[in-house]
């Protein structure tokens, strides 16, 4: 069966791929082996000339690149070239600091000198999203190059022509051959793909059942794994917030990316006393927001990726609404032609209905009534995910204090939650585990490695102390 690309704003063909032989997925994990085998002695220096390259040539390009998302995926064309911003950036920081955060770390101990060392582990395979279609690959793939690993794409297979795109731009930009390379094979081709000895690791960022199939199949054949799931992120609203900033920050949340982000703000969590003002508010900035075709720059809402994606949002939303979920704004798929749905707010929410329990993916937002701050925790905690939240209120001291209550992997106090090369971003529960950017994300795919010499302090021999293990 071939691969299709399909522009989700039209519902045209644009390109029809053949999926990869085992001929050539094993080509493409020798070459990325053999690239291995050598990148891993280059300098930091060396990789970081390499990740600057990429930095600059994505900058250079980044209208083309912008086109070729917002045509296989829908996005609007100023998001898809932000993206594409964001992309240069992970990669021009961590040409500047890898080579600090995976330094050698002496450690005090018996040893004459004893130390810590980062050692690359190999080939990873990364199975991504098309939601970010170049910053799903390239978050992952400055940091593990950067350590010394070689990488295989295997990106979601509505946006094959991004993921090629990607291969293309690493070796225009001199990477060894080998060192990145796409495959384009469906998700049933993963399992054996993790299996092969030449691969490493695996890292995930995607839905929870493709989760769990990742990690099975890692964990039969004992190889390390970061999952990036799902999300399903409260938007939690006390009753001294700034509710106009809080609104506006709400519908860009909500809706950016035509609500198909991980970390978008899933269940807006409102105290009853300032409910009906947010709400308000909320509707207001959500209607303003224009939709249309995503290749024209003053559109905000483009497309969604798939239509069978939109069917199951309309799904979501139908089955909440005859719950008794109210409609406060739009509530169904836009007619005509392409996967378009009207941004939506659903008010009247109860804890059992699919907005809530289920991640929304797409411009759906739930307004969920809390009576007061501690019952906004309790439903903010009331979900299988932890990926991400907000807190809105004036009061910083009691905000620093209510995160740490907070089941997620951040928690934004009165701003929006966006993913930064600075900080390290990941999930709890059934959001995944392990972390990407930052120190901690470059340490994900490295070999942390004691290294002992002796001879040891107060000993006549270089033994380590004499108790096994
Ligand atoms: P998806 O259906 O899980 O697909 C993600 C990737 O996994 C694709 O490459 C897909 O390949 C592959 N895949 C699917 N089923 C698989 C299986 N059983 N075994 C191995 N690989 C499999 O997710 P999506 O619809 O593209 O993305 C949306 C989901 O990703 C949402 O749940 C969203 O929250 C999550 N996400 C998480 C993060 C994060 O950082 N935590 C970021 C973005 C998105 P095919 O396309 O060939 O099926």
């Amino acid at each position: 069966m071939s691969i299709e690309s399909i522009n989700p704003a039209t519902g045209e063909i644009i390109e029809t791929f053949t999926p990869y032989t085992t001929e050539q997925v094993n080509a493409a994990l020798d070459e990325a082996q053999q690239a291995f085998r050598q990148w891993r002695s280059t300098t930091f220096a060396e990789r970081g000339a390499l990740m600057t390259r990429v930095a600059t040539y994505l900058r250079a390009n980044k209208a083309e690149l912008a086109r070729v998302a917002t045509l296989e995926m829908g996005k609007v064309i100023a998001e898809a070239e932000a993206e594409v911003e964001k992309c240069a950036w992970n990669c021009e920081f961590y040409a500047e600091h890898a080579e600090a955060f995976l330094a050698d770390e002496p450690v005090a101990t018996n040893a004459a000198s004893s130390y810590i060392a980062y050692r690359p582990l190999g080939v990873v395979l990364a199975v991504m999203p098309w939601n970010f279609p170049y910053w799903q690959v390239i978050r992952f793939a400055a940091p593990a190059l950067m350590a010394g690993n070689a990488a295989v794409l295997k990106h979601a297979s509505n946006v094959s022509r991004c993921a090629l795109e990607i291969e293309r731009v690493f070796k225009e930009c001199g990477a060894p051959a080998g060192l990145f390379r796409t495959i384009l094979v469906p998700g049933s081709a993963v399992a054996d793909i993790i299996a092969d000895p030449r691969i490493a690791a695996v890292t995930l960022t995607g839905s929870e059942p493709a989760g769990v199939s990742v990690a099975s199949a890692s964990g039969h054949a004992l190889k390390k794994t970061v999952l990036e799931l799902g999300g399903s992120d409260a938007f939690i609203v006390l009753d001294d917030a700034d509710l106009d900033a809080a609104a506006q920050m709400a519908a860009r949340s909500r809706f950016q990316n035509c609500g198909q982000s991980c970390i978008a703000a899933k269940r807006f969590i409102v105290v009853e006393s300032v409910a009906d003002a947010f709400t308000e508010k909320f509707v207001a900035a959500a209607k303003a927001l224009r939709v249309g075709d995503p290749l024209d720059h003053d559109v905000q809402i483009g497309a969604m990726a798939r239509a069978d994606l939109r069917d199951e949002l309309d799904r979501q939303v139908r089955a909440s609404v005859q719950m008794g979920a109210q409609v406060a704004l739009g509530g169904a798929p836009i007619e005509g032609k392409g996967a378009f749905y009207a941004p939506t707010v659903l008010t009247g929410i109860t804890t059992d209905m699919p907005v809530f329990r289920e991640e929304t993916f797409g411009p759906v937002a739930p307004v969920i009534r809390a009576r007061d701050t501690q019952h906004a925790i309790e439903l903010a905690n009331d979900s299988t995910f932890g990926l991400g939240g907000n807190l809105w209120t004036r009061n910083i001291d009691r905000a620093r204090q209510l995160a740490g209550q907070i089941e997620s992997g951040n928690v934004f106090i009165n701003g929006m939650t966006a993913s930064d090369p600075r900080l390290p971003f990941g999930g709890v529960k059934h959001s995944g585990y392990g972390r990407e950017l930052s120190q901690f994300g470059i340490r994900e795919f490295v070999n942390i490695q004691t290294v002992w010499i002796g001879p040891a302090a107060g000993s006549a021999t270089a033994e380590p102390q004499a108790a096994a293990e």
